[in-house]
């Protein structure tokens, strides 16, 4: 989805909720009306108040009039256990009363719906995991996030490296949400997932594998997580890998990588020219997270 199509679906589920406060206020006026005594009271009190703001008839006399009638109508509400404010629709965002704009200006809610959907269009698992909500507290951990963090402001790639539980996972989901809430279009993908992506591609015709290439190719941030899980498939994994990452980098595009592998099994596993993609010291900022079990205190601690 483009920007233009996220904003039109984002202002799609504030119409939704606008048309539902709406329509059920509505259903809640129609079902007192069918009570006949509400139905005349109700008919009484807007007649009142219509020849208030029309001037006709003694101003004060109407004021008495319609005080009485609207005392009628809370006492009528009250006896079927409602209130005044029931009557009111209940809209969800009270800001802009679900229209989506204050002002003219975009309400909150409706910018938090764009970005709840450019999360969804970019296929990260945990929206929860972000910077703000991160409990690290390593001080070599927490200089990685930081760097982390300016380089999904910035340009350039990421390779973390560490053992498992260690967060890996953690901040590359962070660096996902981070960057498609900065306005990056963003795609999350296990290795497992990618790699299967790529056999499907490779057996399908020239041009149905091209356009999988080409979107893999195309979007501002590829998030590559567990690199190494992966079966290798001859003639495809390091391959399609290679030429996904190279033209990534030739277009200036940013690309997020974690493994468990350490470099010297990571150059071991895959061809000596993706490696270089991967760990290319002039465009990737490499790291390796610490401390898988922080029960422990570390030597050297
Ligand atoms: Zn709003």
């Amino acid at each position: 989805m483009n920007r233009q199509q996220l904003i039109a679906k984002a202002q799609r589920i504030v119409d939704t909720r606008r048309n539902d406060a709406l329509a059920q206020a509505d259903a809640l006026h129609k079902a007192l009306r069918a009570d006949a005594v509400w139905a005349q009271n109700e008919r009484a009190l807007k007649q009142a108040q219509v020849d208030l703001v029309m001037g006709r008839g003694n101003a004060d006399d109407l004021k008495r009039q319609i005080n009485s009638l609207t005392r009628k109508q809370n006492r009528l509400l009250a006896s079927k256990g409602l209130t005044a404010a029931d009557l009111q629709p209940k809209y969800v965002c009270t800001k802009c009363n679900d229209s989506g704009y204050v002002n003219g200006a975009m309400c909150c809610c409706l910018q938090k719906e764009i970005r709840n959907l450019i999360i969804a269009d970019s296929n990260v698992i945990n929206v929860n995991y972000t910077f703000d909500a991160s409990t690290e507290t390593d001080k070599h951990n927490l200089a990685i996030y930081k760097k982390a963090r300016q380089i999904c402001d910035g340009q350039g790639n990421i390779l973390l490296i560490g053992g498992t539980g260690c967060g890996k996972t953690y901040l590359l989901t962070a660096c996902a949400n981070h960057c498609a809430q900065t306005d990056k279009s963003t795609l999350f993908v296990t290795a497992y997932s990618l790699n299967a992506t790529l056999l499907d591609a490779h057996l399908s015709d020239t041009a149905t594998c091209q356009a999988v290439l080409d979107s893999l190719v195309d979007v501002d941030v590829l998030v590559i997580d567990d690199l190494g899980t992966e079966n290798v498939y001859k003639n495809v994994t390091a391959e399609y890998l290679f030429s996904i990452i190279n033209e990534r980098i030739a277009r200036g595009k940013q690309t997020f990588v974690s493994t468990n592998l350490s470099l010297a099994a990571l150059r071991q596993r895959y061809d000596e020219r993706l490696f270089s993609r991967l760990v290319d010291a002039n465009r990737c900022f490499v790291a390796q997270l610490q401390g898988a079990d922080k029960r422990f205190p570390r030597p050297n601690a």
